[in-house]
């Protein structure tokens, strides 16, 4: 079966083909500038030229055209006819607390994911709108949604909950949902078959940093605690975003700034994290650069970013009562052996013990990098979300037929 993985933001649209009869990539791209002059379709078919083409993609319709017409072009396409794609799958952030998982589309579930746009303002519409396209230009194709946050609907109660007056959960549903649940979710699998051990008895926590950065306590294979919160501003210090503050910092700066709601939101989301206190970059690369030039500002971002990352990580071996595998991925959990290393060097409480040189290998698949003695196994996972979720799309239509 091949399946359409598709990622729709409000002005772009990433795109991966599967065939799930061998878990192969066929062919990825993306399209950017969607409803802007020169939008820029880049179309990857595996072990062939990359390919781009600008032209004008107004809306979601015509940009999912274009991608099916790239890949069934006779030059760069991987497909004889758009009939071979069975499923689409798509990546929707926000499921509230509706979607404990991946769901099939139907009127219902559509209209569900938009009474959840006031959850994700800036991130639902868009995946609305990948879902109607998918559906005029595939007619009778089924498609799947699965959510950033469902994995993390196993969180209790009082990890879920804000001490806050109640009314305001029960009226808008202020809670803690959680983001990154596929990755976590792909990650934890992933690492419990690398060490050939069943899920269930594992406590393992996964690090998921790239620009925007996440932990999660995953116990008996679900997740019982996670660091995003109502929003992905919760947590751990970001690229941008500053992840947890106390409160009053927010209507102190509005009072003393005179700022805004959206002026605050954006200093807080964009301004912030890694870009705020190196006053230079977002990117881990420039900001470990900086540090080991010895530059002040750089070396005060890099040490505010590993502290706030250890103290979560300690945060979640209490809250299981103990942690068996810390997995890393993403941008940086995946490439900076630096952070992995400086993170480690302080979790020898924990039994954590990292070989310095193991840590340096970089290999694109999944490996230890712990020494045989540690008492808790370390493990660097490339993340796959699109391989998850193309996973679930499977499943899902061959439960449903
Ligand atoms: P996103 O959260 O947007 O999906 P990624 O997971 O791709 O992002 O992570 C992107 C980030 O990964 C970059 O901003 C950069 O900080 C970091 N990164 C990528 N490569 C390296 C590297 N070699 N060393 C340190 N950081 C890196």
């Amino acid at each position: 079966m091949k399946v359409l993985v598709i990622n729709a933001g409000s002005s772009s649209l990433k795109y991966q083909l599967y065939d799930m009869t061998n878990e192969t990539v066929l062919a990825k791209g993306l399209v950017e500038r969607i409803g802007m002059d020169s939008s820029i379709l880049t179309h990857k078919p595996t072990g062939k030229e990359e390919v781009t083409e600008v032209s004008e993609i107004l809306e979601h319709t015509t940009a999912i055209r274009k991608v099916l017409e790239k890949l069934t072009d006779k030059e760069h396409g991987v497909l004889s006819s758009v009939d071979e794609i069975q499923a689409v799958g798509h990546r929707v952030v926000h499921g509230g607390e509706t979607f404990k998982g991946s769901a099939l589309v139907t009127p219902e579930v559509k209209a569900e994911i938009r009474r959840l746009f006031d959850l994700a303002p800036l991130h639902n519409p868009p995946a609305i709108m990948g879902i109607n396209a998918a559906e005029v230009n595939m007619p009778g194709v089924p498609n799947v949604v699965a959510f950033d946050t469902a994995f993390h609907q196993t969180m209790e109660e009082k990890v879920y909950l804000y001490p806050i007056p109640k009314v305001l959960y029960k009226k808008h549903r202020i809670r803690r949902y959680g983001a990154h649940g596929t990755s976590h979710q792909y990650v934890s699998r992933v690492a419990a078959e690398f060490l050939n051990r069943p899920i269930e008895e594992l406590k393992i926590i996964t690090c998921h940093i790239g620009n925007g950065a996440s932990l999660t306590a995953v116990k008996g294979g679900v997740s019982v605690d996670t660091s995003m919160g109502l929003t992905p501003l919760e947590g751990l210090m970001m690229g941008t975003r500053s992840g947890d503050l106390d409160p009053t910092v927010v209507t102190f700066v509005m009072n003393k700034e005179e700022l805004s709601i959206s002026e605050v939101n954006s200093m807080l989301n964009k301004h912030s994290g890694l870009l705020a206190i190196s006053g230079s970059s977002s990117d881990m690369r420039d900001i470990t650069d900086g540090w080991e030039a010895g530059k002040p500002n750089e070396t005060l971002a890099f040490e505010m970013y590993e502290y706030r990352l250890r103290k979560y990580i300690g945060a979640y071996a209490a809250a299981m009562n103990g942690v068996d595998v810390i997995v890393f991925t993403a941008g940086v959990g995946e490439n900076s052996a630096i952070v992995r290393e400086k993170t480690c060097e302080n979790l020898s409480y924990l039994g954590v013990e990292l070989d310095k040189e193991l840590n340096k290998v970089r290999s694109g698949e999944p490996r230890r990098i712990s020494t045989p003695n540690s008492k808790v196994e370390v493990l660097v996972i490339p993340t796959n979300e699109e391989l998850m979720i193309a996973r679930d799309t499977l499943q899902i239509v061959q439960e449903s037929k």
